[in-house]
């Protein structure tokens, strides 16, 4: 049977090009009666949170992308976590080395440094090959003796060309000559992405690999892991990337990548699932609005077009538009608002907000407004208060979206550390360091705190608001 799986890092915010991926994989194996499988690749034990898988996980179900094992479902060939699998990688590393697939390299860093020096000034390629790595044995036995930190790494061809078979593309072919002797394990034993993906691909009965096509370069080492330990391949199929609309890789500079955002920002996950369908897709008669179940009804991979897919906030927002009037009754969507915000556990979060600050109840939507909006109108004029130079301000929130980027978990105290720590660089007090944060968030100058609406609101709409106030 047909199996395909999305193999997110979680590494940081729940990315729509994950959840592009899953749909391909999911309509992909529904259509063949198949299963979808999700697991986990947090082998970057410095970068991997368990919040930003929780946040992966709870958006893709918010999208509706079920899968039919997971690390919260479970399945028959967990654990679905590839930081709980350790030891199955360390022993298939073992059988590379034993069959001379592999071997420990002992270079050191500044070693790696001087050997690519030489390979630049020679005018050679790059890539390094288990000849270039090799040490006399005399050292090399007494780098071992004496525990140095070492790697594991692939035995790859000096020169030739591999071939690699891919769904959409045909034949793609690649010079081993550019080719690194990749690294398998790393000095602390942890796999890298290459080793941990084969092995699990095959473990787990992976028959389709879709990803996107940023991988393509990585398929060769897959492609001779797979010939080393004598299993057959996946299917390989490398997916458009999704674009700017001036074609470059969607990033977040340009374009919200977040699906926390879409959320937030109250689109329907029926018309962000419709939209990523036709992201390089179309159904067999061209109609532009469909539900997952007619997609995965009419999925034929053949019908993805490789020109990178543009995805365009405007055309997603007229979708969503589309699927307010035409699909939701008053009843489904009054439900829709009740999940989005309209809901007990979100008033109750604003609840505290508001009360010291009205005297009548009508007093409450002007004053909490902000926290059922998505991205207020600000002009200069509205910053006309504030005192400081309109390069500083903007200057001052450009410095706060960037530490928002990275502030590890999003609760008010960490957010209070992050705009102490920049007030104090940019030699401002706390009031007016937050009078220009103030406007950009709630898009007036007398609300509720601010602290506390960035703490509620969430990291997406908050660095959104912040941004769009830069723009
Ligand atoms: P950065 O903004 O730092 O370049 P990124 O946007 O590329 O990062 P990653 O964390 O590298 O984000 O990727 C997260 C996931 O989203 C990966 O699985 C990646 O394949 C996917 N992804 C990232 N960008 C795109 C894209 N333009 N189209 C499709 N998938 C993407
Ligand atoms: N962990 C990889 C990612 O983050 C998976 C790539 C693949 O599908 O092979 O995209």
């Amino acid at each position: 049977t047909v199996r395909t799986r999305i193999a997110p890092s979680p590494t940081g915010d729940p990315h729509v090009g994950t959840a592009y991926i899953a749909l391909f994989n999911l309509c992909f194996a529904r259509q063949h009666g198949g299963q979808f499988i999700l697991r986990i690749e947090d082998t970057d034990r410095v970068r991997s949170t368990p919040e930003s898988e929780q946040m992966i996980l709870d958006s893709l179900r918010w999208l509706g992308l079920d899968w039919d094992e997971g690390p919260d479902v479970g399945g028959p060939h967990g654990p679905y976590r590839q930081s709980e699998r350790g030891d199955i990688y360390a022993e298939y590393a073992r059988q590379l080395i034993e069959a001379g697939h592999a071997f420990k390299c002992y270079r050191t860093s500044e070693e790696l440094d001087e050997l690519r020096e030489a390979r630049k000034d020679a005018g050679m390629q790059l890539a390094l090959k288990p000849a270039d790595l090799v040490l006399p044995a005399e050292e090399q036995a007494r780098r071992e003796r004496e525990a140095w930190p070492h790697v594991v790494r692939m035995a790859v061809p000096a020169g030739g060309t591999c071939v690699i078979h891919d769904m959409l593309r045909g034949t793609i072919e690649v010079d081993w000559a550019q080719v690194d002797a990749q690294i398998l394990l790393k000095s602390d034993g942890m796999p890298t992405y290459h080793l941990a993906n084969v092995v699990d691909d095959h473990l787990m009965g992976i028959t389709h690999v879709l990803r996107g096509e940023e991988w393509i370069n990585s398929a060769p080492k897959h492609q001779l892991l797979y010939e080393y330990f004598g299993w057959e391949m996946p299917e390989l199929c490398h997916m458009p990337l999704l674009r700017n609309p001036d074609k470059s890789k969607l990033s977040k500079r340009k374009n919200p990548t977040s699906i926390n955002y879409y959320r937030r920002m109250g689109y329907l996950p029926q018309a962000v699932i419709n939209y990523l369908g036709r992201m390089g897709w179309s159904m067999p008669d061209e109609r532009e609005k469909f539900s997952l179940d007619e997609m995965m009804a009419h999925f034929d991979i053949q019908r993805v077009s490789l020109g990178g897919p543009v995805f365009d906030l405007e055309k997603l927002t007229w979708l969503n538009g589309l699927y307010i009037r035409e699909e939701l009754d008053d009843d489904a969507f009054l439900k829709a608002l009740m999940e989005w915000a309209f809901n007990e556990r979100y008033v109750k979060e604003i609840l505290p907000q508001v009360r010291p600050r009205v005297e009548t109840l009508s007093e409450v939507v002007p004053l909490a407004g902000h926290f059922f909006s998505g991205l207020p109108r600000i002009t200069e004029e509205n910053f006309d208060a504030v005192k400081l130079g309109h390069e500083d301000l903007l200057r001052l929130l450009q410095f706060l979206v960037w530490r928002f980027e990275i502030v590890p978990a999003w609760h008010k105290e960490a957010l209070l550390v992050e705009v102490k720590g920049l007030a104090a660089h940019f030699d401002l007090k706390m009031k007016e360091f937050l009078a220009p944060v103030f406007i950009a968030i709630t898009g007036s100058t007398a609300s509720t705190s601010v602290m506390d609406a960035m703490a509620i609101l969430g990291s997406d709409m908050t660095r959104a608001r912040l941004r769009h106030a830069i723009e």
